[in-house]
């Protein structure tokens, strides 16, 4: 019966727009683990009891069909599902449209002009701004103190993940904030900006964004890649683009796969900007922002061998989840290869303490409610503050691991 309701999906699905389920796999072999994991599907959680929760798009739930999977629909239609509960009357939902976030980091900068500065590190496909702000005593933008150590933030590599731009931003004006004011936030806030250069990617995939806005202006929009789609599909996923491994498992090399890798390692303008910058801004540490599992991952993604950090890459998780509370940290290969991912490349490539943050529980999602998401940028607040502390300290590895 299932598979029939399955079926019955697939086939109404294949004529209409894009539409992304929430699946559960239950794995009752070995050999059906290995397959699952040989399809590179974007894995959101993994249950205590072993099953996985994984977003499949029309051509992936054919995938699941002709591979005879066994898979429950927890969601059928996710974007309905968060159109619904984010109800209407607020631009994507509450969690701002790519102008009203580009109009927000020109007041920020116009508002602290001796503590910020901000530039485009390059054109996405579609000709727009990757605006990055730097948070620093030391604003000029292209001056990097090699004395004062590099720690980077970004959001919305996945476009459908509209929390993680949401803590981004809250982290960035707690910073503006609380420089230079009394109090133990004051005081943080001032030692960072005067030891630190803090810089801010909030939204990294600003077409996904910009596309999700017109798909879904009220918000829950689910395209995930970016939006160069002349290989036939809908994009490249920017978390699979990356030089590490690049091509390997957990990475597919069909174009309508939600992990479609592109053509070639940091193929994309959007990673290959990112690539070109952290050249000249080495970060000590790298903090991406995604939705959801409340889980910490680092690399390695593209092996389950441990990286020779990996101790401090434990050490450095724990404070990480004992001040953001109720998270877990894992290397990135619990969920299965991933190989070509971002954490690997900065760490592999650049020598980065590289973070992957999964925003938020199941429940919150791809995009949490008006209440959790506030919820969310304040604790997560207290895992960026960690990474901003320790970047150049003696958990940073200065050096880079070896692939
Ligand atoms: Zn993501």
């Amino acid at each position: 019966m299932r598979k029939v309701i399955l079926f019955l999906f697939v086939a109404v699905t294949l004529v209409s727009a894009e539409i992304y389920s929430l699946m559960n796999f239950q794995p009752s072999s070995g050999a059906q683990t290995e397959l699952f994991r040989s399809l590179a599907f974007e894995v959101v959680q993994i249950h205590e009891d072993g099953s996985v929760d994984f977003v499949a798009n029309s051509l992936e739930r054919r995938t699941i069909l002709e591979n005879g999977l066994s898979v429950t629909i927890k969601i059928a239609d996710m974007q309905a599902y968060y159109q619904a509960r984010n109800g209407t009357g607020r631009s994507m939902g509450g969690f701002y449209t790519w102008d009203e976030v580009s109009v927000w980091i020109d007041s920020l900068v116009a508002a602290n002009p001796t503590i910020t500065s901000v530039q485009s590190i390059g054109n996405t496909y579609q000709d727009r701004p990757q605006r990055v702000v730097k948070i620093s005593v030391n604003n000029s933008f292209n001056d990097d103190d090699p004395a004062m150590a590099n720690a980077w933030y970004d959001g919305l590599i996945h476009a459908r993940e509209g929390a993680a731009m949401r803590n981004v931003r809250y982290w960035m004006m707690w910073l503006c904030s609380n420089y230079e004011r009394n109090g133990y936030n004051g005081y943080q806030a001032t030692w960072l900006l005067e030891n630190r250069e803090i810089w801010c990617l909030p939204v990294n995939n600003v077409d996904g964004w910009v596309y999700n806005e017109s798909t879904s202006p009220g918000g829950g929009g689910m395209h995930r890649k970016n939006m160069n789609w002349t290989a036939g599909g809908d994009g490249i996923d920017l978390n699979r683009n990356w030089s590490v491994d690049w091509g390997g498992a957990g990475s597919s090399g069909d174009p309508g796969s939600q992990t479609y890798r592109g053509t070639g390692p940091l193929s994309e303008p959007e990673s290959s900007n990112i690539d070109t910058f952290w050249q000249s801004h080495v970060p000590a540490q790298m903090h991406s922002t995604h939705t959801y599992s409340n889980a910490l991952i680092y690399p390695w993604g593209w092996t389950s061998s441990p990286t020779t950090h990996a101790a401090a890459y434990s050490t450095q998780g724990e404070m990480m989840v004992q001040w953001a509370t109720g998270e877990e940290h894992y290397t990135s290969y619990y969920f299965g290869p991933s190989a070509g991912n971002t954490r690997d490349h900065a760490y592999g490539v650049h020598g980065a303490m590289s973070w992957n943050h999964e925003t938020g529980a199941s429940f919150a999602g791809f995009w949490p409610s008006a209440t959790e998401v506030v919820k969310l940028s304040r604790r997560n607040l207290r895992s960026y503050l960690v990474t901003a502390c320790l970047a150049g300290c003696q958990y940073d590895p200065h050096e880079p691991g070896v692939p």
